[in-house]
């Protein structure tokens, strides 16, 4: 058995050897926390991304999509708060000199704590036949010791962050022993709040520069245009507005690959509802955004609701869509109901009303909103740690496969002629010229056929279409499926309703 680092570290190196993600600008050793993405983590991405905006537009008559500027007017983010408030607590090992999120060095506290009851489960499971988890955790003194732990350091944690109490947050750090990482010591500075936008200037210097941020979300280019889009579009409540855009976050801790980047992509949607309907709209979105996740076909047992019970000052309700990562359960949605907060402020700040006129009501009001947030990137690691598998087949060999839902898979097909010879380069052309106008195809004719299979099976693909000497007798091709590896001889003239993409 690999660990789950010893998997994760696979992962990234196949993302890296079969062109999904590289490091940015690897020739000059890489830009911490920023990535690029490869021949097939393009089409991976659009595809997720493709997925996402025809389910929340396409799919859904009064959700539409814009696409924003990255750069905003300055006062947008006084308004929403980010100037005084988007700011992490830091702290820095004076050994190693190296610096982390001093709440994160806790929930790594917690999350040891929560690895010593998972091995108690393990073992337990191994010792009963029958064995019932939930009333094992429930009862067992030693996991439940544990999980009292980790619940009182969670509410502290939360209490002191709400509070904005960094001495707390230095005095939890010195009270748990947190030592560094790296150097093993506990020789901590005190904490510090630290903004995480990324500020440059616009217009040059001499005539009056002013300071702009690179966004750090993109729903304040959806508030912005509330108003622009509710007219023109004729909107009428309840409504949403949609978008998929970069964001950027000068993130102190980069690390765990694409999870937590610099750089990155949201697919974020607002809806827009009456005030006092929001909580029914919260629990729609929280059903409706699982189902999505559902759809893929990846197991449900890989994702939890983790609902908040702190809440931000102007939200009332939260939840999180967690992902079981190669590095435990963590959050891959964010599902938030944010009342009339974004919106007021822009009022207060723009002077502008930010109201909706309800006819059926006769009321002029300002609406509430549930945005569901997601980040692409997270969604890409998703997939992909879900996908990957090592596999050993019946004759003890290995192959590496990943097992990316059809709808996502970079590479819907792979055209093969058996060998390079007796006019079968020839036909899986033709078949080529045909499948390509539908869906992404790939042709190849190096190597012998196991070889070729096992590189499509590292890349995803789906389906392997064989043409081989008895195509030329009877019109048909052999389809191999990816994970079963079964073959089955379809026609030529049967292969698009066949591969069900027609
Ligand atoms: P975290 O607590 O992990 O920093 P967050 O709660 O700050 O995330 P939100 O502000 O709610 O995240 O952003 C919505 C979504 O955007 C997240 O659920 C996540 O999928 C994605 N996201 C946020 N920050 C990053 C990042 N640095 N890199 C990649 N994706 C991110």
């Amino acid at each position: 058995m690999i660990t789950n680092e010893e998997l994760f570290k696979k992962i990234i190196a196949h993302a890296k050897e079969y062109g999904y993600v590289f490091p940015s600008s690897e020739i000059y050793d890489g830009l911490a926390a920023v990535y690029d993405y490869g021949q097939y983590g393009v089409e991976l991405k659009n595809n997720i991304k493709q997925y996402w905006w025809k389910s929340m537009v396409q799919q859904h008559e009064n959700i539409v999509g814009v696409d924003s500027a990255i750069f905003m007017h300055p006062t947008v983010w006084k308004a929403s708060g980010h100037v005084d408030a988007f700011n992490d607590p830091l702290i820095d090992n004076k050994d190693s000199k190296k610096r982390y999120r001093a709440d994160v060095l806790v929930e790594d506290f917690i999350q040891k704590i929560e690895e010593k009851i998972n091995k108690e489960v393990e073992k337990a499971k191994k010792r009963f036949e029958n064995f019932d988890e939930e009333l094992y955790r429930k009862t067992n003194q030693r996991v439940v010791d544990y999980q009292n732990r980790i619940d009182a350091i969670r509410s502290q944690l939360s209490n002191l962050l709400n509070n904005n109490d960094l001495v707390g947050l230095k005095d939890l750090i010195t009270e748990l022993e947190i030592a560094c990482p790296v150097s093993g010591s506990r020789n901590w500075t005190d904490v510090r709040q630290f903004n995480l936008m990324f500020a440059t200037q616009i217009g040059s210097l001499a005539d009056g520069a002013d300071t702009v941020y690179l966004r750090p979300e993109t729903a304040q280019g959806i508030f912005t245009n509330f108003l622009n889009v509710y007219k023109t579009g004729r909107m009428k409540i309840p409504f949403g507005i949609a978008q998929v855009g970069k964001a950027f976050r000068n993130e102190i801790v980069a690390r765990q690959f694409i999870f937590r980047m610099r750089e990155f992509e949201q697919m974020e949607m607002q809806f827009f509802v009456r005030p006092g309907e929001e909580l029914q709209w919260f629990e729609y979105w929280k059903e409706t955004r699982m189902k999505w996740h559902l759809s893929l076909g990846i197991d449900e047992q890989n994702y939890r609701f983790h609902d908040h019970e702190k809440l931000a000052h102007y939200a009332n309700a939260a939840t999180d869509i967690e992902f079981r990562f190669p590095f435990g359960f963590k959050e891959l949605e964010g599902i938030h109901s944010r009342t009339d907060f974004d919106l007021k402020q822009h009022e207060q700040f723009s002077g502008k009303k930010m109201r909706y006129f309800d006819a059926e009501t006769n009321e002029s009001y300002i609406p509430y909103v549930v945005e569901t947030s997601i980040g692409l990137d997270r969604m890409f690691l998703a997939v992909l740690s879900y996908a990957f598998d090592e596999e050993t087949l019946n004759d003890g060999t290995q192959r590496v496969v990943l097992r990316l839902p059809v709808a996502l898979a970079p590479v819907k097909a792979a055209v093969l002629p058996l060998v390079k010879k007796d006019g079968l380069p020839e036909i899986a052309r033709e078949i080529m010229t045909k499948l390509k106008a539908v869906m992404m195809c790939q042709y190849d004719e190096k190597d012998a056929i196991g070889r070729r299979y096992r590189r499509q099976d590292a890349i995803g693909t789906p389906y392997s279409i064989t043409v081989d000497n008895q195509t030329k007798e009877d019109q048909t091709v052999t389809v191999r499926e990816r994970d079963s590896m079964e073959q089955e001889r379809v026609a030529i003239d049967n292969l698009l309703d066949y591969l069900h993409l027609s």
